[in-house]
């Protein structure tokens, strides 16, 4: 390990531009990018493109036909790569920051998508920029994927993402921290399903035994799959959005559901996804038929991720910064490069609350923290 001196260095040069950052931050989040808003998120990528350029890194935009265009910036050198995720979308729509512009109260910094996760990229990109200043060179190529569509489950930048992290020695992703700064790592596994319920209509008066009642099923096939939530397993299941029939004097012949699944484990997934994926109807004359899986496979709590949490920790000793582990039962995009069995830590961005909310904030003070913990992780690892 580098010797503590050089990790306060680190520090000290990253809070010495605490008010640049909280400048890139107002910049960044002033600028609309909702991930279904190509025309938006195009124009953050170009702009986010040439801050790269300005480090000195390779930079390419990577052009999509139906999402937003990502960024892939390759900075230093080196035969091995530490692969960095951020992503530039937030699930704000075009207009919101015209409303709710950047505004700093009492050291927070509030805005859309300033916490999920534009603070993550403003310590990306200071991160870089101190290494490169202080003339420090990793032993790894870095490279950053900054992709367009994490929010709605990164259905263009999922295949980037893998094909990247299988080339990397490690995964540092910088979305928002856990409560009170706690690095990430694991992650609960997502799955949603559509779950559909045919029966037959009738007049609920005059031939009431005619009918077969979507309605009922729903209510039988619900109570089934809150069953299989299992909370010391960490498995939940819940049924969101019900949908059915048309009148109160019609035996209902349809009704919807969709339905979210959180696993922490793989062997949990395994275990309940044949269950829901299989629903029986329990009235035979019903037809049940299910869609969906899992979007994002679970970022386990593995020895390879704690041993990279423990590597951040001992930097942030090293600075006075104490680090502490968490979890949580939202998916990333680290949820992919973890399930490849590659070192992931995640929750690497700043301090802060409230994200995918109006009251969303950036405690100011970490910016610089964190980027330097960010910074002292590209060195050690
Ligand atoms: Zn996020």
């Amino acid at each position: 390990m580098m010797s503590s001196d050089l990790h306060k260095e680190i520090l000290e040069s990253l809070r010495n531009k605490q008010e640049e950052m909280v400048g890139t931050l107002e910049e960044l989040t002033n600028i609309d990018s909702p991930s279904t808003d190509k025309a938006h998120i195009d124009r953050f990528s170009n702009m986010l493109a040439e801050k790269w350029k300005e480090t000195g890194a390779s930079v390419h935009i990577l052009e999509q036909k139906e999402y937003g265009n990502h960024v892939r910036a390759e900075w230093g050198k080196g035969e091995s790569q530490v692969l960095i995720l951020c992503h530039m979308d937030t699930v704000w729509a075009a207009g919101e920051t015209a409303k709710r512009p950047f505004r700093v109260e009492n050291g927070k910094g509030y805005g859309p998508g300033a916490y999920d996760m534009k603070g993550g990229i403003v310590e990306t990109l200071y991160a870089v920029k101190t290494l490169s200043e202080l003339g420090l060179a990793p032993k790894n190529r870095i490279v950053v994927l900054n992709n367009s569509d994490e929010e709605i489950g990164s259905p263009s930048s999922r295949p980037l993402i893998e094909e990247e992290a299988k080339k990397s020695k490690a995964v540092l992703v910088l979305e928002p921290s856990a409560q009170g700064g706690s690095l990430k790592t694991w992650r609960k596994g997502v799955g949603m399903f559509e779950v559909a319920i045919q029966g037959r209509a009738a007049h609920a008066g005059a031939d009431y035994t005619r009918g077969i009642s979507a309605v009922q099923e729903a209510a039988h096939q619900i109570l089934y799959l809150h069953g299989l939530t299992d909370l010391d397993e960490g498995t939940t299941v819940n049924v969101g959005i019900v949908q059915a029939g048309t009148r109160s004097n019609v035996v209902a012949e349809e009704a919807h559901l969709r339905v979210d699944l959180r696993v922490k484990t793989q062997e949990a997934a395994d275990w309940v996804l044949p269950k829901i994926l299989g629903l029986k109807p329990v009235d035979p004359r019903v037809n049940i038929t299910v869609t969906g899986g899992l979007n994002r496979p679970p970022m386990e709590r593995n020895q390879k991720n704690l041993a990279l949490f423990q590597l951040a920790r001992a930097i942030g000793q090293n600075m006075g910064i104490d680090l502490s582990e968490s979890g949580t039962g939202g998916g990333s995009d680290g949820n992919f490069t973890s399930a490849l069995g590659i070192p992931t830590l995640d929750g690497l961005g700043p301090v802060g609350d409230d994200a995918h909310s109006p009251g969303e904030y950036v405690l100011l003070s970490s910016l610089p923290e964190r980027a330097a913990v960010l910074a002292g992780l590209l060195m050690e690892i």
